[in-house]
Protein backbone atom coordinates (compact mmCIF):
# COMPACT_ATOMS: atom_id res chain seq x y z
CA UNK A 1 0.00 0.00 0.00
CA UNK A 2 1.57 3.34 -0.80
CA UNK A 3 2.37 5.91 1.72
CA UNK A 4 -0.70 8.30 1.14
CA UNK A 5 -3.22 5.65 0.75
CA UNK A 6 -2.03 4.13 4.18
CA UNK A 7 -2.12 7.55 5.64
CA UNK A 8 -5.78 7.85 4.00
CA UNK A 9 -6.45 4.71 6.01
CA UNK A 10 -5.54 5.73 9.15
CA UNK A 11 -7.50 8.68 8.80
CA UNK A 12 -10.58 7.17 7.62
CA UNK A 13 -10.28 4.45 10.77
CA UNK A 14 -9.72 6.99 13.43
CA UNK A 15 -12.73 9.21 12.21
CA UNK A 16 -15.06 5.31 12.45
CA UNK A 17 -13.44 4.83 15.67
CA UNK A 18 -14.64 8.05 17.33
CA UNK A 19 -18.16 8.06 15.42
CA UNK A 20 -18.45 5.16 16.77
CA UNK A 21 -16.90 4.17 19.99
CA UNK A 22 -16.41 0.71 21.97
CA UNK A 23 -18.15 -1.14 18.52
CA UNK A 24 -14.91 -3.35 18.09
CA UNK A 25 -16.68 -5.55 15.47
CA UNK A 26 -18.03 -2.89 13.45
CA UNK A 27 -14.50 -1.34 13.68
CA UNK A 28 -12.50 -4.25 12.33
CA UNK A 29 -15.14 -5.46 9.60
CA UNK A 30 -14.68 -1.49 8.22
CA UNK A 31 -11.16 -1.95 8.69
CA UNK A 32 -11.18 -5.36 6.33
CA UNK A 33 -13.32 -3.51 3.94
CA UNK A 34 -11.05 0.14 3.83
CA UNK A 35 -7.73 -1.64 4.03
CA UNK A 36 -8.83 -2.77 0.10
CA UNK A 37 -10.81 -0.06 -1.29
CA UNK A 38 -8.76 2.98 -0.24
CA UNK A 39 -5.84 1.98 -2.28
CA UNK A 40 -8.27 0.87 -5.39
CA UNK A 41 -9.93 4.53 -5.18
CA UNK A 42 -6.41 6.52 -4.97
CA UNK A 43 -6.55 6.79 -8.54
CA UNK A 44 -10.49 6.92 -8.96
CA UNK A 45 -11.26 10.68 -7.61
CA UNK A 46 -15.29 9.95 -9.06
CA UNK A 47 -15.42 7.41 -5.83
CA UNK A 48 -12.97 9.19 -3.18
CA UNK A 49 -14.52 13.03 -3.65
CA UNK A 50 -18.19 11.31 -3.61
CA UNK A 51 -17.09 10.02 -0.24
CA UNK A 52 -18.54 6.59 -0.95
CA UNK A 53 -16.88 4.70 1.87
CA UNK A 54 -17.72 7.59 4.35
CA UNK A 55 -21.57 7.00 3.13
CA UNK A 56 -21.45 3.34 3.44
CA UNK A 57 -19.97 3.33 7.02
CA UNK A 58 -23.40 5.41 8.41
CA UNK A 59 -26.41 2.92 8.47
CA UNK A 60 -29.21 4.55 6.48
CA UNK A 61 -31.24 3.64 9.56
CA UNK A 62 -31.02 1.63 13.16
CA UNK A 63 -34.18 0.72 14.16
CA UNK A 64 -34.34 -0.29 18.36
CA UNK A 65 -37.55 -1.85 19.92
CA UNK A 66 -38.99 -3.17 23.23
CA UNK A 67 -39.89 -6.57 22.91
CA UNK A 68 -42.49 -8.14 25.89
CA UNK A 69 -43.61 -11.48 26.35
CA UNK A 70 -44.72 -13.62 28.93
CA UNK A 71 -43.01 -17.20 29.71
CA UNK A 72 -44.24 -20.21 30.90
CA UNK A 73 -44.43 -19.65 34.11
CA UNK A 74 -46.62 -16.03 33.75
CA UNK A 75 -43.38 -13.67 34.53
CA UNK A 76 -43.41 -11.09 32.26
CA UNK A 77 -39.91 -10.71 30.27
CA UNK A 78 -38.51 -7.36 28.40
CA UNK A 79 -36.04 -7.71 25.41
CA UNK A 80 -34.50 -5.09 22.95
CA UNK A 81 -34.85 -5.93 19.20
CA UNK A 82 -32.93 -4.17 16.44
CA UNK A 83 -32.81 -3.69 12.79
CA UNK A 84 -29.57 -2.11 10.49
CA UNK A 85 -30.86 -1.21 7.52
CA UNK A 86 -27.07 -0.31 6.16
CA UNK A 87 -27.52 0.15 2.21
CA UNK A 88 -30.52 -0.01 -0.27
CA UNK A 89 -28.46 1.26 -3.60
CA UNK A 90 -29.04 -2.13 -5.55
CA UNK A 91 -31.93 -3.36 -3.82
CA UNK A 92 -34.31 -3.75 -0.90
CA UNK A 93 -32.46 -4.48 2.32
CA UNK A 94 -31.81 -7.59 2.80
CA UNK A 95 -29.99 -9.74 5.69
CA UNK A 96 -30.49 -12.34 8.42
CA UNK A 97 -31.93 -12.18 12.01
CA UNK A 98 -30.35 -12.97 14.96
CA UNK A 99 -31.68 -14.23 18.38
CA UNK A 100 -28.73 -14.30 20.70
CA UNK A 101 -27.75 -14.05 24.77
CA UNK A 102 -26.57 -10.46 24.84
CA UNK A 103 -26.57 -9.36 21.17
CA UNK A 104 -24.85 -5.96 21.17
CA UNK A 105 -25.00 -3.30 18.01
CA UNK A 106 -21.72 -3.62 17.28
CA UNK A 107 -22.02 -6.90 15.96
CA UNK A 108 -25.31 -6.27 14.27
CA UNK A 109 -23.70 -3.34 12.44
CA UNK A 110 -20.72 -5.11 11.07
CA UNK A 111 -23.45 -7.84 10.20
CA UNK A 112 -25.05 -5.56 7.93
CA UNK A 113 -22.07 -3.66 6.58
CA UNK A 114 -20.87 -7.30 5.57
CA UNK A 115 -23.53 -8.18 4.10
CA UNK A 116 -23.97 -4.94 1.96
CA UNK A 117 -20.71 -6.30 -0.10
CA UNK A 118 -21.76 -9.86 -0.07
CA UNK A 119 -25.50 -8.76 -1.48
CA UNK A 120 -23.53 -6.94 -4.24
CA UNK A 121 -21.51 -10.00 -4.96
CA UNK A 122 -23.93 -12.56 -5.44
CA UNK A 123 -25.14 -9.80 -8.42
CA UNK A 124 -28.62 -10.02 -7.54
CA UNK A 125 -30.55 -6.66 -6.44
CA UNK A 126 -30.29 -6.57 -2.50
CA UNK A 127 -29.06 -3.92 -0.32
CA UNK A 128 -27.75 -4.96 3.03
CA UNK A 129 -29.14 -5.13 6.19
CA UNK A 130 -29.19 -7.47 9.35
CA UNK A 131 -31.03 -7.70 13.10
CA UNK A 132 -32.09 -9.52 15.86
CA UNK A 133 -32.78 -9.49 19.62
CA UNK A 134 -30.86 -10.03 22.91
CA UNK A 135 -33.27 -13.60 23.62
CA UNK A 136 -31.35 -16.23 24.29
CA UNK A 137 -33.67 -19.46 22.57
CA UNK A 138 -31.65 -21.76 24.25
CA UNK A 139 -34.05 -23.77 27.41
CA UNK A 140 -37.00 -22.09 25.66
CA UNK A 141 -40.30 -24.10 25.31
CA UNK A 142 -41.54 -23.76 21.90
CA UNK A 143 -44.52 -21.45 23.16
CA UNK A 144 -42.33 -18.86 24.57
CA UNK A 145 -40.28 -18.83 21.22
CA UNK A 146 -43.73 -18.33 19.27
CA UNK A 147 -44.67 -15.93 21.91
CA UNK A 148 -41.07 -13.96 21.65
CA UNK A 149 -41.02 -13.93 17.64
CA UNK A 150 -45.06 -12.68 17.34
CA UNK A 151 -43.90 -10.20 20.18
CA UNK A 152 -40.87 -9.48 18.25
CA UNK A 153 -42.48 -8.90 14.94
CA UNK A 154 -45.30 -6.40 16.24
CA UNK A 155 -42.08 -3.97 16.76
CA UNK A 156 -40.74 -4.82 13.12
CA UNK A 157 -43.32 -5.26 11.34
CA UNK A 158 -43.70 -1.37 10.14
CA UNK A 159 -40.03 -0.95 9.10
CA UNK A 160 -39.74 -4.06 6.38
CA UNK A 161 -41.80 -5.33 3.91
CA UNK A 162 -41.14 -6.95 0.40
CA UNK A 163 -39.80 -4.01 -1.87
CA UNK A 164 -38.14 -2.49 1.72
CA UNK A 165 -36.40 -5.17 3.48
CA UNK A 166 -36.86 -8.98 3.42
CA UNK A 167 -34.86 -10.35 6.85
CA UNK A 168 -34.14 -14.40 7.04
CA UNK A 169 -32.54 -16.52 9.50
CA UNK A 170 -29.34 -16.39 11.27
CA UNK A 171 -27.76 -17.88 14.65
CA UNK A 172 -30.98 -19.11 16.72
CA UNK A 173 -32.95 -17.91 14.18
CA UNK A 174 -34.44 -21.20 11.92
CA UNK A 175 -37.09 -22.18 10.43
CA UNK A 176 -39.45 -22.68 13.56
CA UNK A 177 -38.45 -19.17 14.37
CA UNK A 178 -38.75 -17.87 10.80
CA UNK A 179 -42.44 -19.52 10.52
CA UNK A 180 -43.54 -17.74 13.61
CA UNK A 181 -42.78 -14.44 12.68
CA UNK A 182 -44.05 -15.36 8.91
CA UNK A 183 -47.32 -16.16 10.46
CA UNK A 184 -47.18 -12.77 12.74
CA UNK A 185 -46.32 -10.22 9.73
CA UNK A 186 -48.87 -12.18 7.67
CA UNK A 187 -51.50 -11.43 10.65
CA UNK A 188 -50.61 -8.19 11.43
CA UNK A 189 -50.91 -6.54 7.57
CA UNK A 190 -53.28 -8.98 6.14
CA UNK A 191 -50.93 -9.82 3.07
CA UNK A 192 -49.26 -12.86 2.26
CA UNK A 193 -46.00 -11.62 0.10
CA UNK A 194 -42.62 -12.73 0.55
CA UNK A 195 -41.41 -10.77 3.42
CA UNK A 196 -38.84 -13.14 5.01
CA UNK A 197 -37.08 -15.84 3.42
CA UNK A 198 -36.31 -19.32 4.75
CA UNK A 199 -40.12 -19.94 5.05
CA UNK A 200 -41.12 -23.46 5.10
CA UNK A 201 -42.07 -24.67 1.12
CA UNK A 202 -45.94 -25.30 2.16
CA UNK A 203 -45.54 -21.19 2.19
CA UNK A 204 -43.58 -19.76 -0.24
CA UNK A 205 -40.19 -20.89 0.71
CA UNK A 206 -37.43 -22.25 -1.84
CA UNK A 207 -36.25 -25.49 -2.26
CA UNK A 208 -32.12 -25.24 -1.30
CA UNK A 209 -32.42 -22.50 0.71
CA UNK A 210 -31.70 -24.63 4.00
CA UNK A 211 -28.82 -26.21 2.12
CA UNK A 212 -27.40 -22.83 0.47
CA UNK A 213 -24.94 -21.22 2.69
CA UNK A 214 -23.12 -24.68 3.54
CA UNK A 215 -22.88 -26.17 0.06
CA UNK A 216 -22.02 -22.56 -1.30
CA UNK A 217 -19.42 -22.35 0.52
CA UNK A 218 -17.62 -26.16 -0.37
CA UNK A 219 -18.51 -24.61 -4.05
CA UNK A 220 -16.24 -22.00 -3.70
CA UNK A 221 -13.91 -23.74 -2.46
CA UNK A 222 -13.32 -26.59 -4.78
CA UNK A 223 -13.21 -23.75 -7.22
CA UNK A 224 -10.09 -22.33 -5.24
CA UNK A 225 -8.71 -25.31 -4.72
CA UNK A 226 -9.05 -25.69 -8.59
CA UNK A 227 -6.99 -22.64 -9.22
CA UNK A 228 -4.14 -24.79 -7.63
CA UNK A 229 -5.15 -27.84 -9.35
CA UNK A 230 -6.54 -29.35 -6.21
CA UNK A 231 -9.60 -31.41 -5.17
CA UNK A 232 -11.35 -31.97 -1.80
CA UNK A 233 -11.23 -35.79 -2.35
CA UNK A 234 -9.30 -37.38 0.23
CA UNK A 235 -8.54 -34.35 1.73
CA UNK A 236 -9.23 -33.89 5.71
CA UNK A 237 -11.01 -30.96 6.92
CA UNK A 238 -12.35 -29.51 10.43
CA UNK A 239 -15.43 -27.85 10.93
CA UNK A 240 -17.21 -25.68 14.08
CA UNK A 241 -20.57 -25.31 14.80
CA UNK A 242 -23.11 -27.54 14.17
CA UNK A 243 -26.15 -25.63 13.10
CA UNK A 244 -27.56 -24.84 9.70
CA UNK A 245 -24.41 -23.81 7.97
CA UNK A 246 -22.07 -26.65 9.71
CA UNK A 247 -24.69 -29.39 9.02
CA UNK A 248 -24.76 -28.40 5.03
CA UNK A 249 -20.97 -27.54 4.86
CA UNK A 250 -20.63 -31.00 6.23
CA UNK A 251 -23.00 -33.05 4.03
CA UNK A 252 -21.59 -31.40 0.97
CA UNK A 253 -17.88 -32.25 1.97
CA UNK A 254 -18.71 -35.95 2.63
CA UNK A 255 -20.03 -35.98 -0.89
CA UNK A 256 -17.00 -34.76 -1.96
CA UNK A 257 -14.66 -37.65 -0.46
CA UNK A 258 -13.66 -35.20 2.32
CA UNK A 259 -12.87 -36.76 5.91
CA UNK A 260 -14.86 -34.34 8.10
CA UNK A 261 -12.61 -35.03 11.85
CA UNK A 262 -14.68 -32.25 13.88
CA UNK A 263 -17.95 -30.56 15.09
CA UNK A 264 -18.90 -28.17 18.05
CA UNK A 265 -20.82 -25.79 19.73
CA UNK A 266 -20.83 -22.92 22.16
CA UNK A 267 -19.88 -25.74 24.53
CA UNK A 268 -16.81 -27.26 23.06
CA UNK A 269 -15.81 -29.93 20.23
CA UNK A 270 -15.71 -33.28 19.62
CA UNK A 271 -12.81 -34.66 17.55
CA UNK A 272 -14.33 -37.92 15.19
CA UNK A 273 -10.86 -39.38 13.47
CA UNK A 274 -12.61 -41.79 11.17
CA UNK A 275 -14.93 -38.38 10.11
CA UNK A 276 -18.07 -37.75 10.19
CA UNK A 277 -20.36 -40.16 7.98
CA UNK A 278 -23.63 -39.89 6.39
CA UNK A 279 -24.97 -41.89 9.64
CA UNK A 280 -23.19 -40.06 11.94
CA UNK A 281 -24.66 -36.66 10.33
CA UNK A 282 -28.01 -37.98 10.37
CA UNK A 283 -27.49 -38.54 14.33
CA UNK A 284 -25.98 -34.67 14.32
CA UNK A 285 -29.09 -33.22 12.58
CA UNK A 286 -31.51 -34.71 14.68
CA UNK A 287 -29.71 -33.81 17.67
CA UNK A 288 -29.72 -29.76 16.86
CA UNK A 289 -32.37 -29.59 14.98
CA UNK A 290 -34.87 -31.64 16.05
CA UNK A 291 -33.82 -32.34 20.02
CA UNK A 292 -31.70 -28.82 20.60
CA UNK A 293 -29.38 -31.61 22.30
CA UNK A 294 -25.56 -30.39 23.08
CA UNK A 295 -22.80 -31.95 20.93
CA UNK A 296 -21.46 -34.00 23.80
CA UNK A 297 -24.24 -36.38 23.20
CA UNK A 298 -22.51 -36.85 19.80
CA UNK A 299 -18.77 -37.84 21.36
CA UNK A 300 -21.41 -39.87 23.90
CA UNK A 301 -23.09 -41.72 20.82
CA UNK A 302 -20.48 -42.83 19.13
CA UNK A 303 -17.81 -43.00 21.73
CA UNK A 304 -15.00 -40.44 20.39
CA UNK A 305 -13.49 -36.94 22.11
CA UNK A 306 -15.52 -34.43 23.58
CA UNK A 307 -13.37 -30.95 24.68
CA UNK A 308 -15.29 -28.71 26.85
CA UNK A 309 -14.41 -24.99 26.41
CA UNK A 310 -12.49 -25.30 23.65
CA UNK A 311 -12.14 -24.92 19.66
CA UNK A 312 -11.26 -27.42 17.03
CA UNK A 313 -8.27 -25.42 15.16
CA UNK A 314 -5.82 -27.76 17.14
CA UNK A 315 -6.76 -30.87 15.84
CA UNK A 316 -4.48 -31.26 12.48
CA UNK A 317 -6.34 -30.94 8.39
CA UNK A 318 -5.25 -29.80 5.50
CA UNK A 319 -8.88 -27.41 5.42
CA UNK A 320 -10.55 -25.54 7.61
CA UNK A 321 -14.39 -24.25 7.64
CA UNK A 322 -15.20 -22.14 10.66
CA UNK A 323 -19.15 -22.57 10.54
CA UNK A 324 -20.23 -20.83 13.55
CA UNK A 325 -19.33 -16.98 14.69
CA UNK A 326 -17.43 -14.15 14.58
CA UNK A 327 -13.75 -13.97 15.65
CA UNK A 328 -13.71 -17.77 16.33
CA UNK A 329 -10.21 -18.21 14.91
CA UNK A 330 -7.44 -16.08 16.96
CA UNK A 331 -3.97 -15.48 16.43
CA UNK A 332 -2.87 -18.76 18.26
CA UNK A 333 -5.44 -20.97 16.07
CA UNK A 334 -4.05 -19.52 12.96
CA UNK A 335 -0.70 -20.61 13.86
CA UNK A 336 -1.57 -24.30 15.11
CA UNK A 337 -3.48 -24.35 11.87
CA UNK A 338 -0.80 -23.45 9.51
CA UNK A 339 1.65 -25.29 11.70
CA UNK A 340 -0.12 -28.93 11.21
CA UNK A 341 -0.14 -28.60 7.61
CA UNK A 342 -3.80 -26.64 6.65
CA UNK A 343 -3.71 -25.38 3.20
CA UNK A 344 -6.68 -23.62 3.00
CA UNK A 345 -9.35 -21.85 5.04
CA UNK A 346 -12.78 -21.27 3.80
CA UNK A 347 -14.90 -18.75 6.10
CA UNK A 348 -18.27 -19.97 5.75
CA UNK A 349 -19.12 -18.26 9.23
CA UNK A 350 -19.55 -14.23 9.13
CA UNK A 351 -15.74 -12.60 10.09
CA UNK A 352 -14.64 -15.99 12.21
CA UNK A 353 -10.91 -14.79 11.72
CA UNK A 354 -9.51 -12.69 13.59
CA UNK A 355 -7.69 -9.36 12.32
CA UNK A 356 -4.15 -10.66 13.65
CA UNK A 357 -5.64 -14.59 12.76
CA UNK A 358 -5.94 -13.45 9.18
CA UNK A 359 -2.55 -12.08 8.52
CA UNK A 360 -0.96 -15.04 10.12
CA UNK A 361 -2.79 -17.14 6.85
CA UNK A 362 -1.61 -14.43 4.30
CA UNK A 363 1.78 -14.61 5.40
CA UNK A 364 2.05 -18.13 5.29
CA UNK A 365 0.32 -18.33 1.55
CA UNK A 366 -2.35 -20.58 2.55
CA UNK A 367 -5.99 -20.20 0.48
CA UNK A 368 -8.38 -17.66 2.21
CA UNK A 369 -11.86 -17.36 1.25
CA UNK A 370 -13.33 -14.30 3.08
CA UNK A 371 -17.12 -15.09 4.36
CA UNK A 372 -18.67 -12.16 2.16
CA UNK A 373 -17.95 -14.42 -0.99
CA UNK A 374 -17.69 -18.06 0.84
CA UNK A 375 -21.04 -17.29 2.11
CA UNK A 376 -23.30 -15.62 -0.01
CA UNK A 377 -24.69 -18.90 -1.05
CA UNK A 378 -27.55 -18.56 1.64
CA UNK A 379 -28.51 -14.95 0.45
CA UNK A 380 -28.22 -15.61 -3.23
CA UNK A 381 -31.05 -18.26 -2.92
CA UNK A 382 -33.00 -15.87 -0.32
CA UNK A 383 -32.65 -13.55 -3.79
CA UNK A 384 -33.66 -16.79 -5.51
CA UNK A 385 -36.90 -17.12 -2.92
CA UNK A 386 -37.88 -13.45 -3.22
CA UNK A 387 -37.86 -13.88 -6.93
CA UNK A 388 -39.99 -17.12 -6.79
CA UNK A 389 -42.38 -14.70 -4.50
CA UNK A 390 -42.66 -12.29 -6.99
CA UNK A 391 -43.46 -14.28 -9.96
CA UNK A 392 -45.68 -16.55 -7.66
CA UNK A 393 -44.19 -19.90 -8.85
CA UNK A 394 -41.61 -22.40 -7.47
CA UNK A 395 -38.47 -23.83 -9.23
CA UNK A 396 -37.36 -26.90 -9.06
CA UNK A 397 -34.24 -28.20 -7.59
CA UNK A 398 -32.02 -29.13 -10.24
CA UNK A 399 -33.15 -25.50 -11.42
CA UNK A 400 -32.51 -23.73 -7.89
CA UNK A 401 -29.50 -25.96 -7.72
CA UNK A 402 -27.58 -24.91 -10.97
CA UNK A 403 -28.10 -21.42 -10.17
CA UNK A 404 -26.43 -21.47 -7.17
CA UNK A 405 -23.50 -23.17 -8.46
CA UNK A 406 -23.45 -20.30 -11.16
CA UNK A 407 -23.58 -17.78 -8.60
CA UNK A 408 -20.80 -19.18 -6.81
CA UNK A 409 -18.56 -19.68 -9.63
CA UNK A 410 -19.41 -16.06 -10.89
CA UNK A 411 -18.12 -14.69 -7.34
CA UNK A 412 -14.83 -16.72 -7.61
CA UNK A 413 -15.02 -15.19 -10.83
CA UNK A 414 -15.11 -11.67 -9.68
CA UNK A 415 -12.84 -12.42 -6.88
CA UNK A 416 -10.11 -13.25 -9.83
CA UNK A 417 -11.13 -10.11 -11.15
CA UNK A 418 -10.14 -7.79 -8.61
CA UNK A 419 -7.45 -9.48 -6.86
CA UNK A 420 -5.31 -11.46 -9.14
CA UNK A 421 -1.90 -9.62 -9.68
CA UNK A 422 -1.10 -12.11 -12.12
CA UNK A 423 0.68 -14.76 -9.27
CA UNK A 424 -1.67 -15.23 -6.45
CA UNK A 425 -5.28 -14.45 -6.05
CA UNK A 426 -6.10 -12.06 -3.31
CA UNK A 427 -9.67 -13.07 -2.46
CA UNK A 428 -10.04 -10.41 0.18
CA UNK A 429 -9.51 -7.62 -1.77
CA UNK A 430 -10.92 -9.32 -4.46
CA UNK A 431 -14.33 -9.58 -2.48
CA UNK A 432 -14.37 -6.14 -1.64
CA UNK A 433 -13.95 -4.25 -4.30
CA UNK A 434 -15.91 -6.26 -6.61
CA UNK A 435 -18.73 -5.74 -3.89
CA UNK A 436 -17.60 -2.11 -3.59
CA UNK A 437 -18.12 -0.90 -7.51
CA UNK A 438 -21.61 -2.07 -8.16
CA UNK A 439 -22.85 -0.60 -5.26
CA UNK A 440 -20.72 2.62 -5.24
CA UNK A 441 -21.95 3.47 -9.48
CA UNK A 442 -25.47 3.10 -7.94
CA UNK A 443 -24.49 5.65 -5.02
CA UNK A 444 -22.56 8.27 -7.96
CA UNK A 445 -25.80 8.02 -10.05
CA UNK A 446 -28.04 9.27 -7.20
CA UNK A 447 -25.86 11.99 -6.36
CA UNK A 448 -25.93 12.91 -3.04
CA UNK A 449 -28.11 11.49 -0.41
P1 LIG B 1 -27.08 -21.72 13.83
O1 LIG B 1 -27.84 -22.72 13.05
O2 LIG B 1 -27.75 -21.01 14.95
O3 LIG B 1 -25.76 -22.43 14.36
C1 LIG B 1 -24.76 -21.69 15.01
C2 LIG B 1 -23.70 -22.64 15.51
O4 LIG B 1 -22.62 -21.88 16.04
C3 LIG B 1 -24.20 -23.54 16.64
O5 LIG B 1 -23.50 -24.75 16.59
C4 LIG B 1 -23.81 -22.73 17.88
O6 LIG B 1 -23.68 -23.51 19.07
C5 LIG B 1 -22.46 -22.19 17.45
N1 LIG B 1 -22.13 -20.96 18.15
C6 LIG B 1 -22.91 -19.84 18.29
N2 LIG B 1 -22.26 -18.94 19.04
C7 LIG B 1 -21.08 -19.49 19.39
C8 LIG B 1 -19.98 -19.05 20.16
N3 LIG B 1 -19.97 -17.84 20.72
N4 LIG B 1 -18.92 -19.89 20.29
C9 LIG B 1 -18.92 -21.12 19.73
N5 LIG B 1 -19.94 -21.59 18.98
C10 LIG B 1 -20.99 -20.79 18.82
O7 LIG B 1 -26.51 -20.55 12.89
P2 LIG B 1 -26.05 -20.67 11.36
O8 LIG B 1 -27.16 -20.18 10.53
O9 LIG B 1 -25.45 -21.99 11.10
O10 LIG B 1 -24.91 -19.55 11.29
C11 LIG B 1 -23.55 -19.82 11.56
C12 LIG B 1 -22.68 -18.70 10.99
O11 LIG B 1 -22.90 -18.58 9.58
C13 LIG B 1 -22.96 -17.30 11.55
O12 LIG B 1 -21.75 -16.56 11.54
C14 LIG B 1 -23.92 -16.71 10.53
O13 LIG B 1 -23.94 -15.31 10.54
C15 LIG B 1 -23.29 -17.26 9.26
N6 LIG B 1 -24.18 -17.30 8.08
C16 LIG B 1 -25.35 -18.01 8.11
C17 LIG B 1 -26.13 -18.07 6.96
C18 LIG B 1 -27.37 -18.90 6.89
O14 LIG B 1 -27.92 -19.04 5.79
N7 LIG B 1 -27.83 -19.49 7.96
C19 LIG B 1 -25.73 -17.36 5.81
C20 LIG B 1 -24.54 -16.66 5.82
C21 LIG B 1 -23.77 -16.64 6.96
P3 LIG B 1 -24.91 -23.65 20.08
O15 LIG B 1 -25.81 -24.71 19.51
O16 LIG B 1 -24.28 -24.02 21.36
O17 LIG B 1 -25.58 -22.32 20.15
Amino acid sequence: MSKSASERLENFMTGVIRRNPGETEFHQAVHEVASSIIPFIEDKPDYREARILDRLTEPDRIVSFRVCWVDDDGNIRTNRGYRVQNNNSIGPYKGGLRFIKGLKLSVLKFLAFEQTFKNSLTGLPMGGGKGGADFNPKGKSNQEVMRFCQSFMIGLYRYIGQHVDVPAGDIGVGAREISFLFGQFKRLTNEFTGVLTGKGLSFGGSLIRTEATGYGAVYFLEDMLAEHDLKLDGLTACVSGSGNVAQYAIEKLVAEGTRVLTASDSSGFVHDPTGIDEDRLAFLKDLKNNRRGRISEYAEEFGVEFYAGQRPWKVSCDIALPCATQNEIHQEDAKNLVNNGCIAVCEAANMPTTKRGMEVFIDAGTLFAPSKAANAGGVAVSGLEMAQNSMRLSWDEAELGSRLRKIMMEIHEKCRRYGDDGEHIDYIKGANIAGFVKIADAMLAYGVH
